[in-house]
């Protein structure tokens, strides 16, 4: 990541949809990046690489947005803020997570009542009943009652 301020100049080719302003400036670490979109004809409309302190983001012309991560650590981590996989099921850091909470939520309403683990067989039930929710974009707690 380059510092705040640290850009190149970066000539859109012709036919870009915003012809008047073919000449950018665009942060030093991500022009090169910049400019293959836009030599490949996939328009841009701005971009920023974060400086180091958030993800970058390159915008483009049809409304989509890539976002930049610095290594695959991080990449990782804002996948698993992902409810579903690329498949369309469950993901397994997400259900973890629901898993995590509603035995948190189970400890606080239900002190001295042990959590029941839930054995592969009936975790494939607990997933196909929650896949509905899932696929809606609900957040969903579990609360398991004894
Ligand atoms: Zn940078």
């Amino acid at each position: 990541m380059c510092h705040w301020g640290d850009t190149v100049q970066v000539v859109l080719p012709e036919g870009h949809p915003t012809e008047r302003e073919r000449v950018r400036l665009i942060d030093r670490c991500l022009a090169p990046v910049v400019s293959a979109l836009n030599a490949a004809g996939v328009w841009t409309t701005a971009s920023c690489c974060g400086h180091g302190k958030r993800p970058g983001t390159i915008a483009l012309v049809d409304g989509r947005e890539c976002t930049i991560l610095p290594d695959f650590e991080s990449g990782r981590r804002v996948d698993a803020l992902f409810p579903l996989t690329i498949q369309g099921t469950p993901s397994d850091r997400w259900t973890k997570a629901l898993e995590e909470a509603a035995k948190a939520a189970h400890a606080a309403s239900s002190p001295g009542v042990p959590w029941e683990t839930l054995r592969p067989e009936s975790r494939a039930a607990w997933r196909k009943e929650l896949e509905p929710g899932l696929r809606a974009g609900l957040p969903i707690l579990l609360v398991k009652h004894p």
